[in-house]
């Protein structure tokens, strides 16, 4: 089998984004493939264990992705605070006549794929684009170490989740895909506080949670457990008729939302006050502006950094984006010809105060962090982890599955990702879930 083959069969999608199908993004060709270990969301720690303790299997995975796209080089870009992961990997790259590292500052968001294009090879992904437009591959590295696993022929069926905050022993946790988040909160030995809730994710990017009894991904990194009363909570859980009504009446157009804003420096045609202009207005009256909603990757620099009112731009960006879906509204803005906006600020804000602005330094954890590994009696996996088409199941209630088995299977020719049990057990339920008791 091939490792395009090898890799849809283990299920692997992109593990640090929004689970866009692997074995679809490297069936091409390329000149570099770039190993994303940025891990710039404050407060993560799954990817720095991942390029600390599976290095070999990584850089492995990232020759063999390199292989398969035809390209001249691999990059493992990161964070070149983590000094003893970094000398872990030069030193193993030494022998690697084509794989490099590249050192990043600890600046958010420099793991934007288009930022990482940009610092890495020093080209602009098209307005709207891919990095494959200018010819690079971007692949977290957790999506790389799977990689490597599925050439042996092995599925996905964990991942290690950050699990930090008010909890009483923030860990790093190992756990079967489709475990619960209580679980893991539990693991780390509960909560500190009674009035809490979850981020699920990065805190900048990640959305709260409505429930615990919600099952990990394969996409979930992290875990951030806050006070409810949290600046990031509320406004995050904030509803966006109260938000637009402030954002009429306070939005001063400053600016600062813009000048601050990554892709906008980047030299895309974003520029997420005129969005906020225009909030007072129809969207068929002004598609100009509305339609650069669609450039935002609500990175959350405009709102939770930029804005001195704490007007949320990306909220906004994220409402109108639905909007113009709903509509049917195309994306016009799909210049490819762009060049950085020089005589502004580096792209990006400092990590450092960053965390102080959004109140989070408390939660940062200096040391290493311990890591657990859980094996939990019942599992609930999405059909539905990936860009695409939800798998289809292939078992029914009652059976008796193995860990690693598959149960869910692409639908015909497209677009998907394959699931499979985590653990061994029988059957219970099926619905866009597959429920699995051991
Ligand atoms: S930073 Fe805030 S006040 Fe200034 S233009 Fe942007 S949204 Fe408006
Ligand atoms: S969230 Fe704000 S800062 Fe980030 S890309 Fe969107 S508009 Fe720009």
């Amino acid at each position: 089998m091939s490792i395009v083959e090898l890799v849809r069969e283990a299920g692997v999608v992109g593990a640090g984004g929004a689970g866009f199908p692997t074995h679809a993004k490297i069936d091409t060709r390329a000149d570099v493939v770039i190993a994303n270990g940025a891990e710039c969301e404050p407060l993560l720690r799954t990817d720095q264990y991942i390029m600390d303790h599976y290095a070999e299997e990584l850089i492995a995975g990232l020759k063999l992705v390199v292989n398969q796209v035809a390209a001249q080089h691999g990059i493992i870009a990161l964070k070149r605070k983590h000094r003893a992961v970094v000398e872990k990997l030069q030193s193993l790259v030494a022998q690697e006549p084509n794989i490099e590292v590249l050192l990043l500052d600890n600046v958010y968001p420099t793991g934007d794929e288009h930022v990482l294009v940009n610092l890495a090879i020093r080209k602009v992904v098209p307005e709207g684009g891919i990095p494959l437009q200018v010819g690079a591959v971007v692949s977290n590295v957790t999506t790389l170490l799977n990689v490597y696993y599925a050439s042996l022929g092995h599925p996905v069926l964990d991942r290690f989740v950050t699990v930090v905050g008010e909890v009483q022993s923030p860990a790093i946790v190992k756990v079967p895909v489709g475990t619960m988040v209580s679980e893991l909160i539990d693991a780390v030995g509960g909560p500190t506080i009674q009035d809490y809730r979850v981020i699920h994710g990065g805190p900048m990017m990640g959305d709260v949670l409505e429930s615990l009894a919600t099952p990990v991904t394969k996409l979930t990194g992290g875990l951030i457990v806050l006070p409810s009363s949290h600046k990031m909570i509320v406004q995050k859980t904030r509803d966006l008729k109260t938000q637009f009504r402030k954002a009429r009446s306070a939005c001063c157009q400053c600016v600062y939302c813009t000048t601050m804003c990554p892709r906008y420096r980047l030299g895309h045609n974003l520029e997420p006050h005129k969005v906020m202009r225009a909030l007072g207005g129809s969207i068929e009256d002004n598609v100009e502006d509305f339609t650069q909603a669609y450039l935002c990757t609500e990175c959350g620099i405009c709102g939770f950094y930029a804005c001195v009112h704490e007007l949320m731009p990306f909220q906004a960006n994220r409402w109108v984006k639905e909007k113009l879906r709903d509509s049917q509204t195309p994306n016009p803005h799909r210049r490819t010809d762009i060049t950085v906006r020089d005589g502004l600020m580096p792209i990006g804000v400092p990590t450092e105060r960053l965390l102080k602005r959004v109140r989070l330094g408390q939660y940062e954890v200096h040391g290493a962090l311990s890591v657990l590994e859980l094996q939990p009696s019942v599992v609930s996996i999405p059909l539905r982890q990936h860009i695409g088409a939800p798998a289809q199941a292939i078992v029914q209630v009652g059976d008796k599955v193995e860990r690693g088995q598959l149960v869910g299977e692409i639908p015909g020719d497209a677009l998907g990702a394959k699931v499979h049990s985590t653990i061994t057990g029988y059957v219970t339920e099926v619905t866009d879930h597959v429920v699995i008791k051991s």
